[in-house]
């Protein structure tokens, strides 16, 4: 959308608040024994508790509890001991008990912070609560018939909200990843968003610059990826100021984001705020939790992303950029430390983190625009292997665009650096007098650019260094080359002297 006040909307800030509703990595549901699993046949994890049938009693799934604490702890947010579920009424034809047990007043966990970076400025976005909470089920659309699928039903989830202090769609991307990384890290959610497992909502206000008090906020709905929640922000954003300098109001509002026309529309027929009438779940007693039981949990947290960075940089010797490349991901990171552990010290951990970065993860990349999961990458390409691969390199075995080609066929058929590169006669050639041989031809091949290369046209040099390497199909010592070539050279310069 363009502004057609771009010129006035300088004047303006954007207030953002994120709801995030993160699915726990349990095996059972939050409050019954069916399996808690994403993709099976439709209505075939469901019993009477989840169904909400008459009679049916709901039991507090303890590995929920633990996990909701632990991502709590991480997120530097104070534990309260006495919580309470509460009902959350609602009708909707994907909530069978027309209610959902939640949190309100009581929460697990209330008061935290995140610290997030966004081009290079460091920002603490503070978080009112994490509360735990039963999930809906799913309405499935098929042309003129909706279909309802209960598995989803009472799937255990956290809900992390934070406070209205973020001030840009940059930041609360920021924001929403640091959060992912951390739940990832910690094992407590899988992070999937396109399968729902991680989802955001935004409440997005206005004001004129200095204006303690906020506008009127409207909340965007499940925006399922990081580039949506983006744009969807900035539309709002926009949106906002261009009404409020048309002179109208902007009016409190749910609304849904249409990531192929990139706007906001209004939610149909939700208009009316709701009133969930929430009364204490009378089915479940407070949770109390003991201190021995926090601090145990506390106790098995591991090394979560920011402390990494930061052991990267004094153990490692790494730069901040490199650090946080490496970390982003988990399986990344756990594969480069072992990478670390198992060279002992042959390469220099620069050199491990460059081949890293540079090469498995642009791989990982292009696979996941074809939709391949990440994870398989890894499995393919075995930790001993990859070291194996980059030792061919730095001891001159292969050189470093051969050293792609190999990496390439690895990851095609999970074969080690060495038998590929006998497989396919990839070793380098090294040995002066071969590389002088070819040198030799090619000179002999190119009169002309040779006399116009003596004659001191210099940017020739390259071209007979590209020559050489054609001929050798890419696998002679580029170092040798050009250490040859000019000695070859300088020996011809001189003989024309002579
Ligand atoms: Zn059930």
């Amino acid at each position: 959308m363009n502004s057609v006040h771009s010129t006035d909307s300088g004047q303006f800030e954007s207030v953002i608040g994120l709801e995030v509703h993160s699915q726990l990595l349990t095996k059972t549901k939050m409050f019954c024994t069916c399996p808690n699993i994403f993709g099976i046949e439709p209505n075939s994890a469901v019993c009477p508790v989840c169904l909400g049938l008459p009679g049916a009693l709901p039991v507090i799934n303890f590995e929920g509890i633990k996990l909701a604490v632990k991502a709590a702890l991480a997120l530097n947010i104070d534990i309260n001991k006495r919580s309470v579920f509460v009902r959350k009424n609602y009708f909707y034809p994907d909530l069978p008990k027309g209610y959902q047990i939640s949190q309100y007043l009581e929460p697990v966990s209330s008061g935290g912070y995140l610290d997030i970076k966004v081009e290079g400025v460091e920002k603490r976005v503070e978080i009112n609560r994490l509360h735990i909470e039963e999930d809906a089920g799913k309405l499935i659309h098929v042309e003129n018939e909706s279909y309802v699928d209960l598995n989803r039903a009472g799937t255990p989830l956290i809900e992390i909200v934070s406070e209205p202090n973020i001030n840009s769609s940059g930041e609360a991307v920021a924001y929403l990843k640091e959060l992912r990384n951390i739940l990832v890290y910690l094992g407590v959610s899988d992070g999937n968003m396109e399968e729902g497992s991680f989802r955001c909502d935004a409440n997005v206000s206005v004001r004129k610059k200095g204006d303690p008090g906020l506008g009127t906020r409207t909340e965007v709905k499940n925006v399922n990826s990081f580039k949506f929640v983006e744009k969807a922000i900035n539309y709002e954003i926009e949106r906002q100021i261009d009404v409020i300098l048309d002179g109208g109001k902007v009016i409190q509002e749910t609304r849904l984001y249409d990531s192929k026309e990139d706007l906001t529309r209004p939610m149909r027929g939700k208009e009316e705020a709701h009133d969930y009438r929430y009364f204490e779940e009378p089915d479940l007693p407070p949770l109390i939790l003991t201190d021995k039981f926090i601090s145990e949990i506390k106790g098995s947290i591991t090394e979560l992303p920011t402390a990494k960075r930061e052991r990267y940089a004094t153990e490692y010797l790494l730069t901040e950029y490199d650090g946080g490349v490496l970390t982003q991901d988990k399986e990344i990171a756990l594969y480069f430390e072992d990478l670390i552990e198992i060279n002992e010290g042959r390469v220099e951990i620069k050199k491990i983190a460059n081949w890293v970065i540079n090469d498995l993860l642009s791989e990982l990349k292009t696979r996941d625009k074809m939709k391949v999961r990440k994870e398989r990458v890894i499995d393919l390409v075995k930790i001993e292997n990859f070291l194996g691969l980059i030792l061919e390199v730095e001891t001159g075995n292969i050189n470093k665009n051969t050293g792609k080609t190999v990496l390439a066929e690895m990851l095609l058929s999970g074969k080690k650096a060495g038998e590929i590169i006998k497989e396919k006669n990839l070793a380098q050639v090294s040995d002066e007098k071969g590389i002088g041989d070819i040198i030799n031809h090619v000179l002999e091949e190119n009169p002309k650019e040779l006399t116009d290369l003596i004659s001191g046209k210099d940017k020739l040099f390259g071209f007979f260094v590209g020559a050489v390497m054609k001929k050798t199909k890419g696998k002679a010592n580029p170092k040798k080359v050009n250490e040859i070539l000019k000695r070859s050279i300088a020996e011809k310069i001189k003989g024309c002297r002579e």
